[in-house]
């Protein structure tokens, strides 16, 4: 009892409860923004890293685990990780759980910047053979940047710069004789390779979400889309390396929504070939969409300003030593840095004795 009391004074004098600070966050934290490597994929809700970092600093010892059982793409795992904290993360959705160990996973820029190189030797002039076109100052043939639909008709195609004479095609450019001959070919052949076709309804036939325009996933594509993709998807399959392979899929990933039919048209004069992308977390139907050129998408995810190489050289150097564990107990008894658990946090959970949910946890839920 006396020592106990004893602590406890000495808790008050310093201003701390087992050792870290109960000097509560009453201010505001003014945001900074994202770096690259919290902007390559994009995720619903992420949360500003430095407001996280701040809380787990407050709130988590220096040496303590951080459990985060709803993580999204992971903002607070890196934070943890960032201030040498541990942590174990949970997530139902596997892309947030893959973002998140594809953030903190080193790998060498070359060894990735090689295998994007593999893939456009592979498919880069198959996938742009899709869209063609024709200059319309100079004749020259070279692929456009998007084609602008509604509903079922294709109505304009645009490009930035004709290699040739620099003319440009940026708004209002209808389709001519090539256009449509091409068009008219993709549409009456049969899509090659593998591509979803999951129904957006649970077993029971009820929608997920409300009902909007579509049913399965394979129609939020136009079928040129859809076989660029599936085209794309087959080349990186071929990559040997598994572990190179799963940055690529992921950077397939993070632009497969820009090349779907849920892209509404950039307003005319602004933002021509960028579009608006999706708002709303169920699927979003525009009947005036923008159909994006998937080579050209895939590229910038790769090599983009905002792509994922970009992001790596930043998280290479936050995440050098972290080591990645197979499971929660590694973490706990100090083997490993972080566990990213993907499933339901409740099994998580109930798989963790209570007596590792007390002393030096921080749980939270930050969301995004
Ligand atoms: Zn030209």
């Amino acid at each position: 009892m006396k020592r106990n009391r004893l602590k406890k004074d000495r808790d008050r004098e310093t201003g701390k409860v087992n050792g870290f600070s109960t000097n509560h966050i009453e201010r505001q934290i003014p945001p900074e923004a994202h770096t690259s490597m919290y902007v390559w994929h994009k995720y619903w809700s992420r949360k500003t890293w430095n407001v996280v970092g701040e809380y787990i600093k407050t709130y988590c010892p220096e040496g303590g685990i951080v459990l985060d059982p709803f993580a999204g793409s992971g903002i607070t795992a890196m934070e943890a990780l960032k201030n040498n904290r541990r942590a174990i993360v949970c997530d139902l959705n596997p892309i947030a759980t893959e973002i998140i160990r594809l953030t903190i996973k080193p790998v060498k820029e070359k060894d990735l910047h090689e295998a994007f190189s593999r893939v456009e030797e592979r498919v880069r002039k198959k996938i742009e053979s899709l869209y063609l076109t024709t200059c319309r100052d100079c004749g020259e043939e070279f692929p456009f940047t998007c084609a602008i639909w509604e509903s079922n008709k294709c109505l304009e195609i645009r490009y930035q710069t004709c290699p040739k004479c620099g003319g440009t095609c940026r708004a209002d450019c209808e389709l001519n004789d090539y256009d449509y001959k091409l068009l008219k070919k993709i549409e009456s052949s049969k899509i090659k390779g593998w591509y979803p076709e999951n129904k957006f309804y649970y077993p029971d036939g009820m929608p997920f979400k409300e009902k909007q325009q579509y049913d399965s996933v394979d129609e939020l594509f136009t079928k040129r889309n859809l076989q660029a993709l599936a085209w794309l998807m087959d080349a990186i399959e071929e990559e040997p390396s598994k572990g190179l392979r799963d940055f690529l899929k992921i950077g397939f990933s993070s632009v497969s929504h820009l090349c779907s039919r849920l892209l509404a048209e950039g307003r005319p004069g602004y933002r021509p070939f960028s579009g608006v992308g999706w708002n709303q977390q169920s699927y979003w139907y525009t009947p005036r969409y923008m159909e994006s050129n998937v080579w050209d998408k895939f590229e910038s995810a790769i090599k983009g300003h905002q792509g994922l190489l970009k992001a790596k050289v930043e998280s290479n150097k936050k995440f050098k030593d972290i080591k990645i564990g197979s499971s929660f107990e590694q973490v706990i008894s100090g083997n490993a840095d972080v566990f990213i658990y993907n499933g339901s946090c409740i099994d998580l959970m109930k798989k963790m004795p209570v007596s590792y949910s007390m002393g030096s946890f921080l749980i939270c839920g930050f969301h995004g």
